[in-house]
């Protein structure tokens, strides 16, 4: 791999947008100079109008894969990336058989992707009842940090924990210095679900606010007593930024993400049985959604994630409606840019604050230094993204092994044209390249 110089009018780097030139050699970013200036001889990618940004960073993907590979994939879920502007996801450690909770089933998973992979991808472990012991071995073998829920998965082979369990686990994350990520829903205020199955009102009704706002209480209280770095996932609830805020004057060590769905879709609009949006937490009203938006201006919220977690078009119910049958998960990982850019911008928000969002904030969660910003000495991961192209999602057009989406015939604004990988093209003009280029990520560096 030689050298390369990538330039463009707008380039996003950490303390802004402007003209600059990115050199690399060998896959890193040797130094950012002013627009005009490259040295003869090297070879130049000019971006010409699109943004050069740093490639996203997506802290929340189930891959599924080894045990529920029919659901979604390594080599389907990181084309989807690539296609998505996405250059590192970390793979959530359910819903793949074994589930990553021990060392014996990371080496598993990690043997499945080999070879399969079009971007960097990296593990979080996770934390079930009983399997402390795991957790140090598993920080050893490259984890970057640990998840856990508060209540049922829903999968069998991934329990949830109780306050005990995490008593048992957090002295020594904090020793790792490694974030838990909770799913934070107490199960005692969930209600079993009444009324209409294909009414998304009968859904919505089981998973109130308090449950997500209780369980934060409760993991704050706990991540203060052992000094250990919390991480709620999927924030979908902005009855818990206050709590948010408080936690912090208190000197909890707290990050939070939301994912695209509850800034792009509100409850009053969901269709009757349209059970590709059905989640947990659900998806709440269009004034819980706005106030999402605030939580992020504010920074009490850090970062999104798409928590793509599809399965089969059967298991979701597409065609029953039932979504109390459905598989709660919701597929998304290639168009998570282009669905927070078409928000953002309606905001008047800018590809600063996405950036900050989706790479920088996230590639800080997981300690990956060289990850989610345009800077000598980090990985020459970028993306050229045109922020006014206007385009209808077409579900035929996605790299995910299930083309079901909640996004489908959805007009998005602004579309990824190349996404580089360590100085490696793999996503150009529509298509993915044919070599994996992509390298599994074995630590916090
Ligand atoms: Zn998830």
């Amino acid at each position: 791999m030689g050298s390369l110089v990538v330039r463009s009018e707008r380039v996003v780097l950490p303390d802004g947008t402007r003209p600059a030139t990115i050199h690399i050699s060998d896959g890193r970013i040797t130094h950012v100079g002013p627009h005009a200036n490259s040295a003869s001889g090297e070879a130049v990618l000019d971006a010409r109008m699109a943004v050069v940004m740093p490639g996203l960073v997506d802290t929340h993907v189930h891959v599924n894969e080894p045990g529920r590979t029919d659901w979604e994939g390594f080599e389907h879920a990181t084309r989807a990336a690539a296609a998505g502007g996405v250059t590192t996801l970390v793979d959530m450690p359910l819903n793949s058989v074994p589930a990553t909770t021990t060392t014996r089933a990371l080496d598993a998973k990690r043997h499945s992707a080999e070879g399969k992979c079009h971007v960097d991808v990296a593990f979080w472990g996770g934390i079930v009842p009983g399997n402390r012991e795991d957790l140090a071995p598993l920080a050893k073998a490259g984890v970057l940090g640990f998840k856990c829920f508060l209540s049922p998965s829903g999968v069998d082979e991934f329990e949830h924990v109780t306050e005990g369990d995490l008593r048992q686990a957090l002295p020594v994350l904090a020793v790792l210095r490694l974030p838990l990520l909770v799913h934070a829903e107490v199960p005692a205020l969930l209600l079993q679900p009444v009324g209409d199955p294909c009414s998304y009102e009968t859904w919505l009704r089981s998973r109130p606010s308090t449950a997500e706002v209780a369980a934060i209480e409760l993991l704050g209280r706990l991540a203060r007593e052992y000094g250990a770095h919390l991480h709620v996932v999927h924030l979908a609830t902005k009855d818990a930024l206050p709590v948010i805020r408080q936690l912090r004057r208190d000197g909890v060590q707290l990050t939070v993400e939301t994912c695209p769905h509850y800034l792009t879709f509100a409850a009053e609009e969901i269709q009757h049985g349209a059970t590709a949006l059905k989640c947990a937490p659900p998806i709440r009203t269009a004034s819980n959604r706005e106030a999402l938006w605030q939580g992020l201006r504010a920074g009490d919220i850090d970062l999104i994630a798409s928590d793509h977690s599809p399965a089969p078009a059967a298991l979701k119910s597409i065609k029953a409606g039932d979504f109390i049958a459905a598989w709660g998960g919701i597929a998304s990982l290639q168009l998570g840019l282009s669905a927070i850019w078409t928000q953002a911008s309606a905001r008047g928000l800018s590809l600063d604050d996405v950036v900050r969002w989706m790479s920088a904030a996230p590639a800080q969660l997981a300690g990956l230094r060289s990850k989610g910003r345009i800077a000598a000495g980090a990985d020459a991961d970028l993306v050229f993204f045109d922020p006014d192209e206007s385009w209808i999602v077409d579900p035929a057009a996605l790299h995910h092994r299930h083309p079901v989406t909640p996004y489908a015939g959805k007009r998005l604004r602004g579309s990824v044209q190349r996404t580089i990988v360590r100085g490696e093209t793999v996503f150009n003009d529509g298509r993915v390249a044919s070599a994996f280029h992509g390298r599994m990520i074995a630590s916090r560096a």
